[in-house]
């Protein structure tokens, strides 16, 4: 590695081992980052192009999906971004792997010569490119059949950056410092001189953040550990592991259909049919573990709801009346055994989490429930699934400590309500304020024992991806871990996303896939990953249910 004539970063020229390893031949395109659902940000957009204004986490997260969909091991937590190389996965290259890989056995400056006008033949770069990047594959490969070594755009290592990290480097894969503010890009890019895209050139850039977008010259390929000879057989057993089991629970049933609202009425039926149809499309149905619901019985839905109003929503339905309390929840004959169903799925999904079959879940269920207090029907919802379930964990498996998390647009007045003296519930909701309800501003802490572990975010509309990502980072993951549960439940609405038909905010898809992360990062800190997300609103089925899919590829992480 290194150059004598380069810059002093380059120096020393040495020799260093790398284990066997498999590399992509091309850098990674557009089409394929797409197939795995995080949002491309490339400028120069076409699908046979090289990904750019990539950052690095991105970078890792994808090869994390990569070996998800391929049944191999995972080799980024992306909590840390620590790399686990002995995991059989997709990973960043180090920057060794990297230039041993570019020199294809040579020692000169760059893979085919010292002879910098051969250049053009091999790369996109200052002189040729036309100002931009250009499908993968068109210039000459290495000896190794590497393409796009040199130029096109520059590459993220795993490493971070260090000046003198080679002058004492190990000889035997050597993995870059342990921590660092930059990570290290190799390869130069389209708008890169001849120069800065010989094989020992070493570049860096600060943005490691998921909010740090990078330019339009940085991309990436993937490594893998080469399988050994066992590992074929290795990794056939894993991916059929991986195809019988899945950690993560769904649970749905027809039943949530039969609640019919009026003509044209946003909280349709028609809303988890297209949750469940895209997640069948997208071959994610079948690699989750069924959930089915029973109906909740009496006694635990009398924990949250007096006997008189769950009476009244029986007798309501029975007798065919069009609206329940207020004209905003419409009901129809079946809408009571809906909303049993609905309740009761949530006390399945925690059944199933504490019995060990999973470790979460998400529950497709309809009619929502945080609007619904103790004894009335409001804002689209009958009975309050997850207060219920809240109750249910608490007194059926004796774990005093729950978390919920309201990310749904609208504040969940109901939620709040029920559990606004309790200290044995941390609810927190971020939402759109000023807003349908009404309630959830910032001066509303809970009260008495329970002061203090009722936290609202209030955010104009118009907030978006990084607005949540701030304040799941910055006010509920302290409070969180402070708080330690032994429980999450999440309330998750999706009609903060930006398509919405009620929400006014800006969130996308990966934007929830974000969140998700968050959320289950703390259950996996606090409570062994233990965690029941619940559908709440959500009225744009195409963004509802890319965000439900989103949310539940992390879950399956
Ligand atoms: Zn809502």
């Amino acid at each position: 590695m290194g150059s004598k004539k380069g810059a002093s970063d380059e120096s020393s020229v040495h020799r260093v081992w790398v284990s066997p390893f498999w590399m992509d031949g091309f850098e990674v395109i557009q089409e394929q980052f797409k197939k795995y659902q995080i949002s491309d940000p490339s400028h120069f957009k076409n699908p046979k192009n090289p990904l750019e204004q990539m950052n690095w986490t991105d970078a890792a997260r994808y090869c994390n999906e990569r070996s998800l969909a391929e049944g191999l091991e995972l080799c980024y937590d992306e909590e840390t971004w620590d790399c686990n190389f002995d995991a059989n996965g997709y990973r960043l290259p180090t920057e060794a792997e990297w230039e041993y890989a570019c020199r294809a056995g040579t020692r000169t400056k760059y893979s085919f010569g010292n002879d910098v006008r051969k250049l053009k033949a091999y790369a996109w770069f200052a002189k040729n490119s036309s100002g931009r990047t250009h499908p993968v594959g068109q210039k000459k490969p290495n000896l190794w059949g590497l393409y796009d070594m040199h130029g096109n755009v520059a590459e993220w290592c795993n490493d971070f950056y260090s000046e003198d990290y080679y002058k004492k480097s190990p000889e035997k894969n050597p993995k870059g410092p342990a921590t660092g503010q930059e990570r290290v890009l190799r390869g130069g890019a389209w708008n890169w001189r001849a120069d800065s895209c010989r094989s020992a050139y070493r570049a860096s850039d600060p943005s490691i953040d998921d909010t740090c977008l990078a330019s339009d010259t940085i991309g990436f390929r993937c490594v893998r550990r080469a399988p050994n000879e066992k590992s074929p057989e290795e990794n056939m057993a894993k991916k059929n592991q991986a195809g019988r089991t899945s950690k993560t629970g769904f649970l749905y049933d027809d039943i949530y259909l039969k609640h019919k609202t009026t003509e044209g009425h946003p909280e349709a039926p028609q809303r988890l049919v297209a949750i469940v149809e895209r997640l069948k499309a997208k071959g994610l149905h079948r690699q989750l573990f069924p959930l089915t619901p029973s109906p909740a019985p009496l006694e635990w839905l009398t924990t949250e709801h007096s006997p008189e109003y769950i009476e009244r929503v029986r007798k309501s339905c029975e007798a065919g009346t069009r609206y329940l309390d207020s004209m905003d929840t419409p009901i129809s004959p079946k809408s009571y055994e809906a909303a049993l169903a609905a309740a009761g799925g949530v006390l399945t999904a925690i059944d199933a989490v504490m019995e060990g079959k999973i470790t979460n879940a998400f529950c497709a269920i309809r009619p929502p429930g945080h609007h619904a207090t103790k004894d009335k029907a409001m804002g689209f919802c009958i009975f309050n699934n997850v207060a219920v379930g809240t109750r249910y964990i608490q007194k059926k498996y004796n774990l005093p400590k729950i978390l919920i998390v309201d990310w749904d647009v609208h504040h969940g007045n109901g939620t709040q309500a029920m559990f606004y003296d309790d200290p044995g519930v941390l609810y927190f909701s971020v939402h759109q304020y000023p807003f349908y309800p009404g309630t959830g501003s910032e001066a509303e802490k809970g009260s008495g024992k329970g002061l203090n572990y009722n936290i609202n975010v209030p955010l104009p509309a118009g907030s978006g991806d990084g607005d949540y990502l701030r304040v799941f980072e910055e006010e509920l993951k302290p409070a969180a871990l402070a708080f330690s549960p032994d429980f999450v439940l999440i309330s998750a609405g999706f009609d903060a996303h930006k398509d919405d038909l009620l929400g006014g905010m800006e969130v996308t898809a990966q934007g929830f896939a974000q969140l998700t992360q968050v959320v289950k990062g703390m259950a996996e800190k606090c409570c062994k990953g233990r965690l029941v997300s619940v559908l709440e609103g959500g009225y744009h089925p195409e963004g509802l249910s890319a965000s439900v899919e989103a949310h539940i590829r992390v879950l399956m992480r």
